[in-house]
C-alpha cells in the first residue's frame, strides 16, 4: 500500500490505493489526465498513476494548437482551460540567419505546462479518478489472470501492487513503466536531439516578442521557440544536440548561442529559472498496443520537431484510448488492441513522417535553405504545414465505430 500521509499536488493525504482498479492510467500528463478523466466519467474504478508531486516543471513550449484547444473545450475541460493563465497565438516567426519568415496560424493559446498539467489532474479527480503522486508505477509483462498487475513504488520508499482490468501507459517518453516489455521497445533515432525548457519571468524579453507570436529560431545544432504565456512571462524551448549541450556547459548557454547565431540579438538571461531536460527526442515503438494494455500520448512515439502536435495527439489518444479501454474493461478482445494500433497507424504514422522530414531539413544546411526560400516565395506552402500542424491528429480522436 502507499504510505500513510503520501502527499498529492493539492497538499491533501493520497488515499491509499484499493488492490483492484478497472484501469490504472500511468503518467499524468495530458494524455494520461484525459484518458482518466473520461474512465472516471464513464463510471470506471480508475486510478491515475503519477511519479512526480503536481505542480512539476516539464520540457515544453506551451503551445496548445487550435485543434487542441477545441478538444479540450469539446470535452468539457474549457472551465479547466480557462483557469490557466494564457496568451493567444495567431502566427509564428520562423528566424534562420537573420531572415524572418511569417506563417499564420489558427488561433490556439500559449499556457504555462505545470500549471495546465495541474488543472488537467485535479479535473480528473474531480470526475472520480484517484489520483497517487509522487508514486512510479511498472507494469508486470506477466499477465495475473484476466488482469495485469502494476507494481507501485512511492517516494518513501514502500512498494505495492494492484491489479487492472486495463492498464493505460502515459508515462512520456521511452514509456518507462513498460520496460519489462521486449514487445514495447523503444526505437530511438541515432540523430535525436534533446529538449531543455523553461518559463522565465523577464519583461525585457516577453516585450521584444511580437504579440500572440511563437518565434522559432533555427541554428546549426537545434532550434529555440520562444512563446508569452503571461505578462511577463515566456516559455521558452529548445532541441538541441546534445554536443552543443555539452559543449556550452548549460542548457541556457546553449540556447543563446543558437539565437545568437539565427535572430537580432537577444539572449535569455541566466536567472533563476528552472530548467528541465528530456531523453532524446525522437523515438517510437512499432507496437502501440498488447493484451489490456495500450499506449498514448508520448509514450507511444514522438518525432521532434515539435510543431505543436504533441499535446493535441496526447489529448485525442487521451479520448480515444479510453473509450477503448471502456470496452476492454467489459470484455476484452485482441480486436481492441488491433482497432487502437490502427487508428494510430492511420492518425499518427503519417504526420510524424513529415515531423521527420523537417527535423532532416532543420540539420541540412543547403536542404533548410532551399525550403526557406520556398515557404517564403511560396506562402501556401507555410499554410499547408500550419493547417498539418494544427489539424493533423484531428481525425485520431474521431468517435470510435
Ligand atoms: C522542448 C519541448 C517543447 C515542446 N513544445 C510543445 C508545444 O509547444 N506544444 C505541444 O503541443 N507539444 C510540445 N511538446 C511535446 C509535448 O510536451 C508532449 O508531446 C506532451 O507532453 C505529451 O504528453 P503526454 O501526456 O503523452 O506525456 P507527458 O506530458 O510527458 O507526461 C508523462 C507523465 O508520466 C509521468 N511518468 C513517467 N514515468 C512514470 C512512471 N513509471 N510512473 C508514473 N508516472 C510516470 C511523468 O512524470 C509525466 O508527468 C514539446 C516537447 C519538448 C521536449
Amino acid at each position: 500500500m502507499i504510505a500513510p500521509g503520501a502527499v498529492n499536488y493539492a497538499g491533501q493525504a493520497d488515499p491509499p490505493p484499493a488492490d483492484e482498479w478497472e484501469a490504472v492510467v500511468i503518467g499524468a500528463g495530458p494524455a494520461g489526465a484525459v484518458a482518466a478523466r473520461q474512465l472516471a466519467l464513464a463510471g470506471r474504478r480508475t486510478l491515475l498513476v503519477e511519479a512526480k508531486s503536481f505542480p512539476r516543471h516539464k520540457a515544453c513550449g506551451g503551445c496548445l494548437s487550435a485543434a487542441a484547444v477545441a478538444a479540450l473545450r469539446s470535452i468539457g475541460l474549457g472551465d479547466a482551460l480557462a483557469e490557466c493563465p494564457s496568451r493567444e497565438t495567431r502566427a509564428m516567426e520562423i528566424w534562420r540567419r537573420g531572415e524572418c519568415l511569417r506563417v499564420p496560424l489558427p488561433t490556439g493559446l500559449a499556457v504555462e505546462r505545470a500549471t495546465l498539467d495541474e488543472r488537467l489532474a485535479a479535473a480528473a479527480r474531480r470526475s472520480g479518478a484517484v489520483t497517487c503522486f509522487g508514486t512510479s508505477a511498472t507494469v508486470a509483462a506477466d499477465l495475473g489472470g484476466q488482469r495485469r498487475i502494476v507494481r507501485l513504488n512511492d517516494r518513501h520508499g514502500n512498494t505495492t501492487h494492484v491489479a487492472a482490468r486495463m492498464v493505460l501507459a502515459a508515462d512520456g517518453l521511452g514509456h518507462p513503466s513498460l520496460g519489462e516489455f521486449d514487445d514495447f521497445a523503444c526505437r530511438v533515432a541515432h540523430h535525436a536531439r534533446v529538449g531543455v525548457a523553461a518559463t522565465v519571468d523577464d519583461p525585457r524579453l516577453a516585450e521584444s516578442l511580437t504579440p500572440a507570436t511563437i518565434r522559432m529560431v533555427v541554428g546549426s545544432a537545434g532550434y529555440v521557440g520562444m512563446v508569452a504565456c503571461a505578462a511577463t512571462r515566456v516559455n521558452v524551448a529548445a532541441a538541441l544536440d546534445a554536443a552543443l549541450l555539452k559543449r556550452c556547459g548549460t542548457p541556457v548557454a546553449a540556447v543563446n548561442h543558437t539565437l545568437a547565431q539565427a535572430c537580432r540579438p537577444l539572449t535569455i538571461a541566466d536567472g533563476p529559472a528552472h530548467w528541465v531536460g528530456t531523453r532524446p527526442l525522437t523515438q517510437h515503438s512499432s507496437q502501440v498496443a498488447g493484451e489490456r494494455i495500450f499506449l498514448l500520448g508520448d509514450a507511444a512515439g514522438y518525432v521532434e520537431p515539435f510543431t505543436g502536435e504533441g499535446m493535441t495527439s496526447a489529448i485525442q489518444s487521451g479520448v480515444v484510448a479510453a473509450e477503448l479501454a471502456e470496452r476492454g474493461i467489459t470484455h476484452w478482445s485482441a480486436e481492441l488492441a488491433n482497432a487502437w494500433q490502427a487508428r494510430y497507424d492511420r492518425h499518427v504514422r503519417p504526420s510524424q513522417r513529415v515531423c521527420s522530414l523537417l527535423a532532416w531539413l532543420s540539420r541540412h544546411a543547403l536542404a533548410a535553405d532551399v525550403g526557406f526560400r520556398l515557404a517564403t516565395c511560396f506562402p501556401t506552402i507555410g499554410a499547408l504545414a500550419a493547417r498539418h500542424v494544427n489539424f493533423g491528429h484531428q481525425r485520431l480522436g474521431e468517435k470510435l465505430p
